[in-house]
């Protein structure tokens, strides 16, 4: 983890995918919890703030779950923005709209609680409506992403609808992002992913995309279930960060 993130720091890498085990994004600063022992997000932005000179670091958390240990770690703290999307409610229970930092943090906590059954166009618009203006605004040195594959709609330990397509969009905006905002550095950490032909071709589509090449692996396919409307909870996030 260290080395990615400071292979992309120094400009030894463009951009960078951490294939770590176990993945890290429940683990807080004193606790291990939900398979994460350590959590390898927070320590590579803790790392790239003191040790490489990147003052504000974005963390983008696309697992299923919420990334209670990341929210827990840079809670007040105003220099790390962490945006998460999650089903909710569900494992391990925080997450909620209202949760969005504390002290001098206040805000830059953003959490984007989605009921079950949300796929590729629901992710698609948190993506355009919320996290591009977030973004943004916070104008980071370095994105990091919590890459969890679980909200495949083949995972069977959550139940959203994401098909690879859909995650490949969400990727290729990410690296998008950082190609506008912060020279290109975006660090991937790999988080959880219970399904192991969404985990590997979801892996694989990362790599295609941080190569620069158009091709996307998906064997699965898309489900063919309808998504519920999310407009109601976008309209809420950005009423309540001010994206409006
Ligand atoms: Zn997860």
């Amino acid at each position: 983890m260290l080395r990615a993130v400071d292979a992309v720091a120094r400009g030894a890498a463009q951009n960078a995918l951490a294939l770590v085990r176990p993945p890290g994004h429940h683990a807080t600063p004193r606790q291990a919890m939900g398979f994460c022992l350590l959590n390898n997000v927070a320590i590579g932005a803790r790392y790239a703030q003191r040790a490489l000179g990147m003052a504000r670091v974005l963390i983008v958390d696309y697992d299923v779950h919420h990334g209670n240990g990341t929210q827990d770690a840079f809670y007040d703290d105003p220099d790390v923005l962490f945006i998460s999307t999650h089903q909710y409610p569900f494992y391990p229970g925080t997450g909620a709209l209202h949760e969005t930092g504390i002290g001098a943090g206040e805000g830059a906590t953003i959490n984007i609680p989605l009921r079950a059954g949300v796929g590729d166009a629901g992710y698609a618009q948190v993506y355009a409506d919320v996290v591009w203006p977030a973004a943004r605004r916070f104008a980071p040195d370095l994105i990091m992403v919590s890459a969890g594959f679980d909200a495949h709609w083949a995972d069977p330990l959550a139940n959203m609808q994401l098909s690879l397509h859909g995650y490949a969009h969400l990727t290729r905006e990410l690296v998008a992002m950082a190609g506008e905002l912060c020279a290109g550095r975006i660090v991937f950490a790999l988080e959880g992913g219970y399904n192991h032909d969404a985990l590997g071709n979801g892996v694989l589509n990362v790599c295609y995309t941080l190569l620069g090449r158009d091709e996307i692996a998906d064997p699965l396919g898309a489900s063919d279930w309808l998504e519920p409307s999310i407009e109601k909870v976008v309209d809420d996030v950005r009423k309540l960060h001010k994206l409006v």
